[in-house]
């Protein structure tokens, strides 16, 4: 069965509405799988690795994140 994928939807993502421009999902992910390099640029995902245990999604205010 193939890993949980987590998947960031650059319409809905809004760095710059989310607390001084920084990603609330990033520190919310215990593997470290979302980043994000400087306040206001988008946050980048590297799934390979995610667990799919969603502490991402429900950090996420605009709902920009899923898992599939
Ligand atoms: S993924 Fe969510 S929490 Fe992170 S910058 Fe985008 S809208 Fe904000
Ligand atoms: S689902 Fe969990 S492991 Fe996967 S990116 Fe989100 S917080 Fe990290």
């Amino acid at each position: 069965m193939p890993n949980t994928m987590v998947t960031l939807n650059y319409y809905k993502c809004s760095p710059g509405l989310c607390g001084n421009g920084s990603c609330a999902a990033a520190p919310a992910c215990p593997l470290h799988i979302i980043k994000q390099e400087e306040p206001f640029d988008f946050p980048m995902a590297n799934p390979s690795n995610c667990r799919g245990c969603a502490k991402c999604v429900a950090a996420c205010p605009y709902r920009a994140i899923s898992l599939s």
